[in-house]
């Protein structure tokens, strides 16, 4: 494996991209059979500058619900980087999620964060948004908890990376949150206190993840059917953007939640640049159990099955309409369901599907990756960053 191909840290992608108009792609790919070359390979195609991310909840210590741990997510990254002849992309961790933030759930995050750090991440998302006090008077107030564990995190990456660069995202404003009212979104006055209080404490956030009415993973309408997304509030979107631009904070917005949203709307509507990272995962999930279907239908009936089976009931009391819906939101569960004996159940058949499988997933992905660049304006933002680096590097 060549040294040329490795991740390079984030905050360099933003600090070049930040006045351009453009989105770059973060995928979390969550089954990575095919997949991530696909996308590497489209990256090379456009020149698209690119992250591979995955989440606490997909990948631990003991490998999260995709079975990958961070080590094995980035080992697999680097492979197709590297297959693929590709320079310009990040290894990002995405919601280091603390939902209590007890000392012990500090701790286990922290050992995450060392595990990571050792497998090559050079980008983190610190995910406190849960920590928000609605006993809180001001802004400063309800806002207190996250800044402070946010702060403690990003000063411990930043004691562990030693010398070397790394990109940072913080969120403000829990994803997909909703009142009686609707969806909850951030304000202008919350991401400019949360961001300004965190400079204050000597931590500078390159990208900032906000409530702006997305929700994470597929959607269905009260019937149980697949939906577009058309929720996102881009309004109230551009106006957090400004907010913080005015206040000269070098902090843009990382969209979550993209799955879903129709991709003429996002070329024609998101404000690329003020949105500099937008994630896409569920997606990813989604073609894979797609081209399973038609290749493999006997390993997807097994998926499907043992889905329905061990996740009906927990998915109806949560308001789930439909087999549909069962399967959408569950089946990312069992990429590492095991029996009774603990034993995997379809890890295996997974990763060892037949090379024409494979082909299929990876064409699969690269067409489906272009038409992602398209719409988010990063074709030729490689080339943007490569020429940065250059510039600062010398
Ligand atoms: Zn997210």
């Amino acid at each position: 494996m060549t040294n040329n191909f490795k991740s390079i840290p984030s905050n360099l992608m933003f600090d070049a991209l930040k006045n351009e108009k453009a989105i770059v792609m973060a995928c979390n790919v969550r089954i990575t059979k095919g997949i991530l070359k696909g996308i590497f390979k489209a990256a090379k195609k456009t020149d698209s500058a690119v992250i591979m991310e995955l989440a606490k909840s997909e990948s631990d210590l003991t490998g999260g619900y995709t079975g990958l741990k961070p080590k094995d997510f980035a080992e697999q990254c680097r492979e197709a980087a590297s297959e693929t002849g590709f320079d310009i992309w990040s290894l990002h961790a995405d919601h280091m999620t603390i939902k209590k933030g007890t000392e012990e759930e500090i701790q286990e995050l922290k050992k995450l964060i060392d595990a990571q750090i050792s497998a090559g991440f050079n980008s983190f998302a610190l995910d406190a948004s849960f920590l928000f006090d609605f006993e809180g008077k001001t802004v400063e107030e309800e806002l207190k908890q996250n800044i402070d564990v946010t702060a403690e995190l990003a000063e411990y990456i930043k004691e562990k990376m030693v010398d070397k660069e790394f990109g940072l995202e913080v969120e403000v404003g829990e994803i997909g949150k909703k009142n009686e009212q609707g969806m909850i979104l951030t304000t202008p006055e919350e991401a400019v206190v949360f961001i300004r209080e965190l400079n204050k404490k000597g931590v500078f956030p390159n990208v900032i993840g906000i409530a702006n009415g997305s929700t994470h993973g597929n959607i269905y309408d009260e019937k149980g059917h697949s939906t577009a997304q058309i929720s996102i509030n881009l309004e109230q979107t551009k106006a957090v953007a400004e907010a913080l631009k005015k206040e000269g904070f070098n902090v843009r917005l990382a969209q979550h939640g993209i799955t879903g949203t129709p991709r003429e709307l996002i070329k024609k509507k998101f404000p690329a640049g003020d949105i500099l990272k937008g994630n896409v995962g569920t997606f990813w999930q989604n073609i894979f159990f797609e081209v399973l279907k038609v290749m493999e239908p006997e390993l997807y009936t097994d998926l499907i099955e043992w889905t329905l089976e061990n996740f009906r009931e927990k998915a109806m009391e949560k308001g789930c309409k439909s087999d549909e819906e069962i399967i959408g939101k569950y089946i990312k569960f069992a990429t590492t369901a095991k029996d009774e004996n603990g034993k995997l159940l379809f890890f295996n058949r997974i990763y060892s599907l037949r090379n024409e499988v494979e082909l299929a997933l990876e064409s699969r992905a690269y067409a489906e990756a272009i038409l992602f660049f398209e719409a988010f304006h990063s074709k030729g933002s490689a080339e943007i960053i490569r020429k940065h680096i250059k510039r600062i590097k010398g």
